[in-house]
């Protein structure tokens, strides 16, 4: 027992999502009996619900991508997996099956919110004895739990979600790494069905800092609790708006950042409108009407604090500017309506 404890303690040192998946697996492979284990990312694609492996051992050793999923070579159609998917659709702990001789599988589907994007899965040679499947159960379990605690800590209580440290660790890292999913120059073909057919554009990651209109006035004349209720309603509106691979943050009070990953300008300028719009059009509760306005910039030119000095820059204007409306920080350079240099900004002295 002494290793799995030792494990353990260094699984729940991690206070990153992958690291933590990868310890977890290495823990699981250290069992006697495992012969293989993998952590499996759920998602669906065109409606249609599929899996990829996203950490797994290759020549002994656990690696891991955190490239996008839906084009990523290793997908399969979940249907390939008829005891997962069984087990997904009754909202079961665990699934068991023995796809050929000398091979028995064990799905654990990380459970979160009612929804499941990763699940573990252990392979033996042998069948799983019960007090084999209890240790098992019992690591996994140790493992969704911190996961959902460190899930928890990454989020803002209000909206559900991402807070402003989570941008800053995410944003920071970026700085060192590069987003992740991201091939500046390359050209995407997942995009096709969603939003056009593919241009030839480069694919960029954007920045975008979005900012309610006059939201002090919907806290005076309604009160804070409207208030509050518009922040969530809008949170919903940015979930609904963008891809899941995307990521956002409340950065602030009624300020939110959205990174775009792996798209082209011009439907980064879809998307962002898109949203835009789909604010304009909604019906708030006792408040009625209320209106963003957003700055964007793509993240491959210059330090994180350029590029959200820039995003805030192209928001500034869009705010000094009738508001509603969204602003690309290079053409208001190019066309003479913003200096390109570096704001001092607020927000410039966290990192
Ligand atoms: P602008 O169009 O220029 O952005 O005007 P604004 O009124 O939206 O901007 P301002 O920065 O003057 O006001 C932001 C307001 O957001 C002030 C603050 O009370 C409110 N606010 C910040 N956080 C919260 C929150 O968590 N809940 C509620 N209800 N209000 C918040
Ligand atoms: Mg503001
Ligand atoms: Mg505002």
């Amino acid at each position: 027992m002494k290793p799995i404890l030792q494990n353990l303690v260094e699984m729940t040192g991690h206070r990153d999502h992958l690291r933590l998946e990868v310890s977890v697996l290495s823990t699981l492979l250290k069992l006697t009996g495992v012969i293989e284990v993998r952590a499996l990312e759920l998602f669906t694609d065109g409606g249609t619900p599929h899996v990829r492996p996203r950490t797994w051992v290759e020549n002994g050793q656990l690696v891991s991508t955190d490239s996008e999923a839906a084009t990523d070579p290793r997908r399969e159609k979940l249907e390939h997996y008829p005891a997962l998917r069984e087990c997904i659709t009754h909202q079961s702990d665990s699934a068991l099956a023995s796809p050929r001789k000398g091979r028995h599988v064990l799905w654990l589907p990380v459970w979160m919110h009612d929804k499941v994007h990763t699940c573990l899965e252990i392979t033996q040679s042998r069948t799983f004895s019960a007090h084999k499947l209890e240790v098992l159960k019992g690591v996994f379990q140790v493992y969704q739990n911190y996961q959902s605690l460190l899930d928890y800590s990454e989020r803002d209580a209000l909206t559900g979600l991402f807070n402003r440290k989570t941008f800053d660790e995410q944003f920071s890292r970026y700085a060192m790494n590069g987003l992740a999913g991201g091939h500046p120059g390359a050209v995407t073909e997942s995009l096709a069905s969603e939003d056009g057919p593919p241009s030839g554009e480069p694919v960029q990651q954007w920045l975008a800092v979005v900012d309610i209109d006059h939201f002090k006035q919907v806290n005076d004349r309604f009160g804070h609790l409207y208030g509050d209720e518009v922040l969530i309603l809008i949170a919903n509106i940015l979930r609904s708006s963008f891809r899941s691979h995307d990521r956002i943050f409340r950065f602030g009070g009624e300020e939110f950042v959205v990174l775009l990953r792996s798209t082209t300008l011009s439907t980064a300028h879809k998307v962002f409108n898109r949203f835009r719009l789909a604010v304009q059009e909604y019906a708030f509760p006792q408040v009625g009407q209320v209106t963003v306005s957003l700055g964007f910039v793509s993240t491959t030119r210059g330090s994180p604090v350029e590029i959200l000095g820039q995003a805030d820059q192209a928001l500034y204007y869009a705010k000094e500017h009738g508001r509603n409306q969204v602003c690309f920080y290079d053409d208001l350079v190019a066309s003479g309506q913003l200096a390109s240099k570096m704001v001092a900004n607020d927000d410039v002295e966290l990192f």
